[in-house]
């Protein structure tokens, strides 16, 4: 087992240049406080994809989980 997972969500992280990121390629995973869609794409939305509100609100910065 050499997947690193992120700290908040346990979703599996990527190492890239700009550090680690979620699979979806964005550092932040971000929550619509409308809908309660939560992603993390690259780069990050200005609107929730789902339902076109601007409330989004960045939920945490990927961290990796050490065990
Ligand atoms: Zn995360
Ligand atoms: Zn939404």
């Amino acid at each position: 087992m050499s997947a690193f997972v992120c700290l908040y969500c346990r979703e599996p992280l990527t190492c890239t240049e700009r550090g680690w990121v979620h699979a979806e390629g964005g550092a932040y995973l971000m929550r619509c406080r409308e809908c309660g869609w939560q992603g993390a794409p690259y780069p990050s939305p200005a609107r929730c994809p789902r339902c076109g509100s601007g409330s989004l609100r960045d939920d945490h910065a990927a961290l990796p989980l050490r065990g």
